[in-house]
């Protein structure tokens, strides 16, 4: 087995070059490069009759050679090789080589071949000629994979490379799937569908195998993910005891929701259990998850235990250690701030105040989880807006401590089974209520043309002293950084300018130091400036509950879960608040979609229309786990997620650590497929 796991270095096909041309693309082993699978097919099977080729086309004919000709030397030293061919239906078809001796070399008269090339006539000979044809000799594989384009590998070379790892596959009769799962879910043979897929003799068999390999992508992630779970858990190594929280809602300035308090109560019950909590705390923008994870780090700091909320941009670190702070800091609990951008000195005393426990709370980026960092008693991970962190970086963060309870906050809607492919067996708690006094956000979709009258109210809105976001797009459709700078600069100064003369404008963007932008919030907080013209850096979390207008400069270029999380941003406070989408070229659809989240401010059903919008690969993509890349399967399929799942527990409780014999080819799949990508806890 070890063959297939092997460089590819050692194929006999494979040279020095290819090797490292391989390497660039992350094709490492023979594995790698049977899972390096077809862009697309060329069907050869059915050869046309020449007269009825398209001209200028690249077609499949069937000929008899009749006559080879003398090759020809042009002036400028290209050979010209000729022949005579006739098909079968007596069309004459003249075969004209360029250079290429070998091809023409093969061809014998009176003998018969598949031709596929370029057909032309030809004027002055008053025929047809098929140029530089490539043959199908003996018709091997009928149905030929075309491959990916990469410099210096043509399809032919992965065709041979793989055709020598097919060969190891068949030598090992290397199978992933155990006979009773295959049996139950109809699925191919793993050679025999991998053979399929790289060397089809139908069309049927090619879907087949695809089907096959997808429901093994699927179940590999669900049970790469749930080793990764076993091997996480242990024993809560600081057992926790229920408290009065009462001190914690008294000292809060409003009174949680009816979904934010069954919220802490889970939590709270999970933490005073003896296994780790593993619990997604979901809840739309403005929700209020950030006081139920301020409960369960008072909940942990009354139990002697520290706790980490980890944000993904510092702008919301900042903002999540003001607000803790608010809440905590009145109950004697101290709450410490940990980013990359403070100073060295800084830092070190935030070290040696998490080390020796004097802080309870740590707010912070990445920097959370850095070597340096020591807790004195981690009991408690809180990770925001989850969806930015790898699966890797949440592991890092959780082998801190021993054994420490998770929390994971989200305002992305994550259909269910989805949620449970990307977190694992998790435990989850929703925010479905928003807090009192909330209006939905009224949100008009307008083009270009009504500008002017979005000013004017966004100016009225200003004038009852409220606050305004302006979101300008990058200009670039690659979101390079410079053009996004560029267009909300030069936006800015414009509307100094002339619009916004009398108010006080700044700007926000990603290419600012972590210390500007957090200057540029705090005044926004204080209200010292009235429009903030930035980039989706404020997409997330962000928190003013002053501001009542956002306005979105050419809307169609955003997703639909991004405009959502973007309207997020206004609407926090018991003031009427508005999103205008300001639209300057948009298609028929974009007006649609743009339609679609003026009727709801339900983050769920937005969510749908953008899963349904943009497609699974897409989401799953934008979520940035970490995890291994699904090529094949399609989170839309409920069906083949729903067989996976069943397939997955009946694998698990058969065999809870897959050791067993049977299991060590899915194991071995597993474990070298999650270490590539860095999830080496496995081990
Ligand atoms: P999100 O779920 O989007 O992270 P936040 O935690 O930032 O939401 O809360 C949004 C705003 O609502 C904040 O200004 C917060 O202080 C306020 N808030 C939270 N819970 C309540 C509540 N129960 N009643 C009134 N306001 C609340
Ligand atoms: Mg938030």
């Amino acid at each position: 087995m070890t063959r297939l796991f092997q460089s590819i270095e050692h194929l006999k096909s494979v040279s020095k070059t290819r090797y490292k041309v391989y390497q660039k693309i992350g094709v490492l082993t023979p594995y790698d490069l049977l899972y390096y699978l077809p862009r697309a097919y060329k069907d050869y099977r059915e050869p046309v009759a020449a007269a009825d080729a398209v001209p200028d086309m690249q077609n499949v004919v069937k000929v008899t050679v009749t006559e080879k000709k003398r090759p020809v030397m042009t002036s400028r030293g290209m050979q010209i090789f000729r022949a005579d061919s006739v098909d079968d239906d007596g069309t004459e078809l003249g075969i004209v080589i360029f250079n290429q001796r070998f091809t023409f070399m093969t061809l014998e008269t009176g003998k018969s071949y598949i031709m596929y090339g370029k057909i032309v006539f030809n004027s002055t000979e008053n025929r047809l000629n098929i140029q530089n044809p490539q043959l199908l000799k003996d018709m091997e594989n009928p149905i030929e994979a075309i491959y990916p384009q990469t410099t210096g590998l043509t399809s032919p070379m992965v065709r041979t490379n793989i055709k020598e790892c097919l060969q190891i596959l068949d030598e090992l009769s290397f199978e992933t799937l155990p006979s009773e799962i295959r049996d139950r879910f109809g699925l191919m043979a793993l050679p025999k569908a991998l053979h399929a897929i790289h060397q089809p003799e139908t069309l049927e068999q090619i879907d087949e195998a695809k089907h096959r390999l997808a429901f093994e992508e699927l179940l590999r992630l669900q049970l790469g993910l749930y080793l990764l779970k076993i091997r996480a858990e242990k024993k809560t190594e600081y057992p926790m005891q229920k408290t009065d929280m009462q001190p914690f809602f008294d000292s809060l300035p409003f009174s949680l929701t009816s979904a934010q308090e069954k919220a802490v109560r889970e939590i709270v019950s999970d933490m005073a259990g003896t296994s780790p909590m593993n619990r997604l705390l979901q809840g739309d923008v403005g929700s209020g998850k950030t006081a139920v994870a301020a409960a369960a780090c008072y909940f942990c700091a009354r139990n002697g235990c520290q706790s980490v909320l980890m944000a993904p941009t510092e702008i919301l670190a900042e903002q999540h250690y003001k607000t803790l702070t608010g809440f905590l800091e009145g109950l004697g609990i101290s709450v410490t701030l940990l980013t990359g951008s403070l100073t060295a000195k800084q830092k070190k005393t935030a070290y040696a105040a998490i080390a020796d426990g004097s802080v309870q709370v740590i707010v912070g980026t990445h920097a959370v989880f850095q070597k340096a960092v020591e807790y004195q008693k981690l009991g408690l991970v809180i990770t925001d807006e989850q969806h930015r962190f790898g699966v890797a970086q949440r592991n890092a963060l959780a082998r801190k401590g021993g054994a420490p309870h998770k929390l994971v906050m989200s305002a992305t809607p994550i259909p269910r089974t989805l949620a449970l492919m990307v977190y694992g067996d998790l435990e989850v708690s929703v925010l479905n209520v928003m807090p009192n006094g909330r209006l939905p956000v009224q949100t008009f979709a307008v083009t270009g043309k009504l500008r002017q009258r979005a000013m004017n109210f966004l100016i009225q809105e200003l004038e009852k002293k409220h606050q305004a976001y302006i979101v300008c797009p990058a200009i670039d459709e690659n979101q390079d950084s410079d053009s996004e700078l560029k267009a909300v600069t030069a936006y800015a100064e414009q509307a100094k300018q002339s619009v916004l003369k009398n108010w006080n404008l700044a700007v926000l963007h990603g290419q600012m130091s972590a210390q500007e932008k957090e200057e540029t919030m705090k005044k926004f907080h204080q209200h010292e400036i009235d429009v903030l013209v930035c980039t989706t850096v404020v997409e997330v979390g962000v928190d003013v509950p002053n501001a009542t207008v956002m306005l979105i400069e050419d809307a169609e270029r955003f997703g639909l879960s991004q405009l959502h999380q973007l309207r997020g941003r206004v609407g926090r406070s018991s003031l009427q608040s508005y999103c205008i989408l300001i639209t300057e070229h948009a298609t028929e659809e974009a007006r649609e979609r743009l339609k679609l989240l003026s009727s709801t401010t339900d983050g769920f059903q937005v969510a749908e229309a953008d899963l349904k919008l943009r497609g699974p690969g897409d989401f799953f993509g934008s979520m940035q786990h970490g995890l291994p890349p699904l090529k094949l399967a399609k989170l839309t399929d409920t069906k083949m997620l729903h067989d996976v799942q069943e397939a997955a527990q009946f694998l698990i409780l058969s065999d809870p650590n897959l050791q067993k014999p049977e299991h060590h080819a899915l194991y071995t799949d597993i474990f070298y497929l999650f270490s590539k990508y860095g999830l080496n806890e496995l081990d």
